[in-house]
């Protein structure tokens, strides 16, 4: 008798044995989804392997096969599995992440509604009198004769028309009713015209022919496309996928959620509409239902091309000829849930595992994939101009530390405030860029310098004019904004800090006849609103656009030559090592928004740190000058991407308890005696209280990261920690606080 290795979802690090009935033997394939028995339950689960060494003591056996096919396709498997390891997870989790719960749900199937026909082109005389006395379905008839045919469900709403009356004319066989499936296509509405192929510039030619290289080599390298903002990366990835359709393969293209717009999608669409070749899309608006279908679609070899966020990189394509993942540097590509997997780190993993070319692409590249192509590991390629000779736009640094003590903080410099007048008079637009929302970040006592904060993190409230409240942005608390300082009866509260809605205020007051519209997560609530606001500015029926991060990324407008930064240095202060390179990369990002239209742009960034090599680095559009100095910094102080972290963190409403157990455990920790590692810890994070727990962690840096992981993971693996304490295990952490 055979035996199935499987994987239930339960939250274990344990794959059981089964044996597979004889009755199943052909229906159960590696990757097949089945019901086994478990404890005194009946769980669904996957088969991962076929253990051949015989397992001693009865085997309990597969009650039933709910996919006969390869549910989860082979490949998959095996990244799941490297995933485990590498990321310290449980299986379990690793697979489940692999899957979508769209598809996993017992009853996950695709939509099945009633359809109508008509059998008849006329009705025959015998039954055009007994019709005469059955008014309803008469008037059914004549609907359906106008409308043609449709859904049950439909035809009766829009003709008002009940059931009974669409049955009895199928009892008269005059038509049919069905059961059919209906697709939940997100594209339903949505027609796009073909767009044509450019005719690629000598660099993205130059770039074209190595990744051709790779797709064509038996051990793809994976490729970096190192390419200025509006240089035409996306033309390079959309010729790289034709490509690779010609050669009868398909293609993953990953974006960050962030840019994962209307507009992005539509570009693929547009390309390869003429082709008949399917473009999926997998992202989080998405109902569960449109998940089902689209994953369905591309495990069937229906959709050849993918295009999705973070856990697309799973998509179930079989005969990949390429990845793409664009704005590669994105910490949005982190997942936040136990596996902490990276999607880009994944993406080359997945294209090892299946020998795929992989292509990252970026204006500003991560230190990693930077390191990474400057030691030859990957291949570099580079667009160094604007298509269309269009021109970098001119950067100026607006120094606006106050001259003296009492004067008022500047929201808005003049020299920015003269550049958006000047933009509103020929007709051209402005985006205003901010890193917070709200409209002051928080509210202190001018008398007793209180400061509100939140009761359950340990973190200042963010004033919020609109609503009067005060919210924390870390766990949504809320609470009316109170009008004098509770603690000295001071009145009034002095506002600290500028948000969105404070700029927004100073811009309408400044510009009057201005239309002006706020993008933030608080104005972008509804599922459409994004699209929407995006649409309008497009059509120019917006002058300013005054945001936060998600204006930052990847929108073209040719009509923006003006980009205002208000606070460049605020993300200077988060106590990251990175906290450079990101502002360095958004700032990048953001100028990147002007002068993509005959018009050179111009960018100001207000900052009170005019002389930090960040802000003058991205002042001289110099990425290869910023990375020599800061990978010098990060060799000298042994951080990434020449060392490796892992990031240990625990969670609990105890402060003494949730220490005591990261204590033990860098006990525990020290005695592996893990090789080129450095323990630190535990200590208070960063932010030391959140969602009303007290967090702890422990900082480990190797030098040997694949040497150390397969150690560290059974320390994690089905533990029991203590009370309501959770530890989690980071590898390759990009939020450290
Ligand atoms: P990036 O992603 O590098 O910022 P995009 O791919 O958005 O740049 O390209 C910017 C603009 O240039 C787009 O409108 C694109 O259609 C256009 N473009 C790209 N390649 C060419 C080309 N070879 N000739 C003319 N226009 C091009
Ligand atoms: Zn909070």
């Amino acid at each position: 008798m055979r035996i199935a290795r499987v994987v239930p979802e339960v939250s274990l690090d344990r794959a059981f044995d089964y044996a597979i009935p004889a009755a199943f033997d052909t229906q159960v394939t590696l990757g097949a989804k089945v019901r086994v028995p478990f404890k005194s339950r009946s769980l669904v689960g996957y088969v991962v392997d076929f253990p051949t060494d015989p397992h001693t003591g009865k085997l309990r056996e597969i009650e039933e096969v709910l996919s006969s096919r390869a549910f989860l396709p082979a490949a998959l498997i095996e990244l799941a599995q490297w995933m485990a390891q590498y990321y310290c997870a449980p299986l379990t989790n690793a697979l489940l992440s692999v899957l979508p719960k769209a598809v996993r749900h017992a009853d996950a199937a695709f939509k099945q509604r009633l359809w109508v026909e008509a059998l008849v082109k006329t009705i025959p005389e015998e039954a055009a009198a007994a019709l005469k006395r059955a008014k309803a379905q008469l008037a059914a008839w004549h609907f359906l004769e106008e409308s043609g045919p449709g859904w049950l469900a439909d035809l009766s709403r829009e003709s008002g028309i009940g059931t009974a009356a669409w049955n009895g004319l199928a009892e008269r066989q005059l038509i049919a009713i069905e059961s059919r499936t209906q697709d939940r296509d997100p594209f339903q509405n949505a027609p796009v015209a073909e767009s044509q192929t450019r005719l690629a510039n000598a660099e993205q030619i130059a770039a074209l022919t190595i990744v051709r290289e790779e797709i064509g080599a038996k051990k793809p390298r994976v490729v970096l496309l190192h390419g200025v903002t509006g240089s035409g990366k996306t033309e390079v990835y959309l010729q790289a996928i034709a490509h690779v359709l010609s050669l009868g393969k398909t293609a993953l293209v990953l974006v960050p959620e962030i840019a994962l717009t209307p507009q992005t999608v539509e570009h693929f669409r547009a390309r390869f509409v003429g082709q008949k070749v399917g473009v999926a899309v997998l992202h989080s608006h998405l109902s569960s239902g449109e998940r089902h279908d689209q994953w369905q679609h591309i495990r069937a070899g229906r959709a050849r091309i993918v295009i999705g966020a973070r856990s697309a990189v799973f998509a179930p394509l079989d005969n990949l000829g390429l990845i793409v993942v664009d704005e590669e540097h994105e910490h949005s590509y982190k997942q936040e849930e136990t596996p902490h997997y990276h999607a880009r780190d994944v993406a080359v993993m997945r294209g090892h595992l299946e020998r795929v070319a992989v292509l990252l692409g970026s204006a500003t590249p991560s230190l990693e994939s930077f390191h990474h192509a400057r030691e030859g590991k990957y291949r570099l390629a580079e667009l160094r101009q604007r298509v269309e000779e269009f021109q970098m736009p001119v950067i100026h640094v607006l120094d606006i530390r106050s001259k003296s003590k009492n004067e008022p903080p500047t929201l808005l410099a003049p020299k920015l405030v003269e550049a958006i007048k000047a933009r509103l008079d020929r007709h051209e637009q402005a985006i205003i860029f901010l890193n917070r929302r709200g409209y002051s970040s928080s509210l202190q006592c001018p008398q007793c310098g209180y400061v509100e904060e939140c009761p359950n993190c340990s973190v200042t409230l963010t004033f919020h004019r609109r609503a009067n409240r005060l919210r924390c942005h870390l766990c949504d608390f809320a609470r009316p904004a109170p009008d004098a300082c509770p603690v000295c009866g001071f009145a009034p509260f002095k506002h600290a800090g500028v948000g969105t809605e404070k700029v927004e205020d100073a811009l309408a007051a400044a510009f009057p006849t201005a239309r002006i519209e706020r993008m933030d997560a608080d104005t972008m609530r509804g599922k459409d609103a994004y699209a929407k606001t995006l649409g309008a500015f497009g059509e120019g029926k917006i002058d300013i656009l005054v945001g936060t991060q998600m204006i930052a990324k990847g929108l073209h407008f040719p009509r923006v030559t003006c980009v205002g930064v208000i606070n460049a240095d605020l993300a200077l202060q988060i106590p990251d090592f990175r906290a450079s390179e990101r502002v360095f990369q958004l700032l990048m990002q953001v100028s990147g928004r002007s002068g993509r239209g005959a018009v050179r742009g111009e960018v100001f960034v207000q900052t009170r740190a005019p002389f930090h090599p960040a802000i003058q680095f991205a002042r001289h559009h110099d990425y290869a000058g910023f990375v020599e100095q800061e990978l010098e910094f990060r060799g000298k102080l042994h951080y990434p991407p020449f060392e490796r972290f892992i990031l240990i963190t625990a969670r609990g409403r105890s402060e003494e308890k949730t220490q005591f157990v990261l204590d033990n455990l860098a006990k525990e920790l020290e005695r592996l005696n893990l090789p080129a590692t450095e323990i630190a810890g535990p200590a208070p994070a960063p932010i030391a209280r959140m969602d009303e727990r007290y967090r702890f962690q422990i900082f480990l840096r190797t030098h040997r990261i694949t040497a150390v992981t397969p150690r560290l993971r059974p320390l994690f693996m089905d533990r029991q920690w203590p009370d309501d304490i959770r530890v989690t295990i980071d590898v390759d952490p990009v939020d450290l606080l």
